[in-house]
């Protein structure tokens, strides 16, 4: 389909990409910070998630978590119920052996309390259920609001 290449061959089919990440879930507690070390922090894809969304989300975490520090204040909590925080505790709590990059999901969201069938149902409550929280640590933090549509708003 590219012109000039009507004619190309392929000798071997490649990779779009491959990801250099530490062992987050040895290393890392959920706001990224290094555990024997905790002064220092990790942020974006070297961390385990993946993409571009996640890596700035990471750092977010990450440097609202050290800011607060600095500052002697109390960090904020992001809890598994955020897409926020379960970036965070996908790397850092990974159980098994074969620890792979993550992109945010639905799946790795804690879900609700009571089982709910319908999916979009489901996930409605889920990003009402983060907005909420991410709202409150923005409260927290004197960081303003921004109204839009639910289906704009990012958790
Ligand atoms: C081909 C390709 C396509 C992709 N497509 C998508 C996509 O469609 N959607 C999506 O969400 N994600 C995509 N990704 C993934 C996305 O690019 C990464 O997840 C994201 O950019 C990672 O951001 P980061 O800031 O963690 O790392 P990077 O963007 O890799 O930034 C790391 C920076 O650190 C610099 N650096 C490295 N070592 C040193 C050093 N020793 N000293 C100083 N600087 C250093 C590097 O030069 C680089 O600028 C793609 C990746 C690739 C490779």
């Amino acid at each position: 389909m590219i012109p000039g290449l009507e004619k190309a061959e392929f000798a071997r089919y490649g990779r779009m990409h491959r990801n250099t990440y530490i062992a987050s879930p040895s290393l890392l507690g959920p706001d990224y910070r290094l555990l024997k070390h905790p002064g220092v922090y990790f942020a974006g894809q070297i961390t385990g998630v993946e993409g571009y969304v996640e890596s700035a989300a990471s750092g977010l975490v990450a440097g609202v978590s050290m800011a607060c520090r600095v500052l002697g204040e109390e960090p904020p909590v992001f809890g598994a119920d955020t897409a926020l925080g379960a970036l965070g505790h996908y790397v850092s709590g990974y159980a098994g052996s074969d620890f792979q990059p993550m992109n945010i999901s639905f799946g790795i969201i804690k879900p609700p309390e009571i089982p709910i069938k319908s999916k979009r149902a489901r996930h409605a409550l889920i990003a009402e259920r983060a907005l909420s929280a991410v709202e409150s640590i923005g409260d927290r933090l004197g960081i303003a609001g921004h109204e839009t549509g639910t289906e704009e708003r990012h958790v």
